[in-house]
């Protein structure tokens, strides 16, 4: 990979957190909406069309939603290590923190946060 800074440039200890986390918060708040949405959803098109297989298509298209928005959330990146915010290998986890580096995720709201946190030092 292509370094632009000199190797004598030290990498930053701290990076501006909170436009990252805010996309992971927006992100996380879709997905909470379309899961808080199915209930109210399904009872509406039961009410409209008083059948369960004419509520199909409605189910269908909010899986289909629910897959969009997890996926968007899945790959919202970690603004401090880069890597998914809530994805380690194969494990898709709505933690609060980071699963790489633990970033809380409202740590841009604490004044001074600093958990002692430091990029890993490059070798070579
Ligand atoms: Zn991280």
């Amino acid at each position: 990979m292509a370094n632009g800074t000199p190797p004598s440039e030290e990498i930053p200890a701290t990076v501006p957190l909170s436009p990252g986390l805010q996309i992971i918060r927006r992100r996380r708040w879709f997905l909470w909406l379309v899961l808080l949405g199915y209930l109210p959803l399904m009872w509406v098109t039961q009410r409209i069309t008083h059948s369960f297989e004419r509520s199909l298509p409605v189910f269908f298209i909010w899986v289909g939603v629910l897959v969009v928005v997890t996926s968007y959330s899945a790959v919202a990146r970690c603004p401090r290590c880069r890597n998914y915010y809530h994805v380690n290998g194969m494990s898709l986890l709505y933690l609060r923190r980071c699963l790489h580096c633990q970033l809380p995720l409202k740590a841009d709201l604490v004044e001074n946060f600093d958990d002692g946190w430091r990029p890993p030092k490059r070798s070579g």
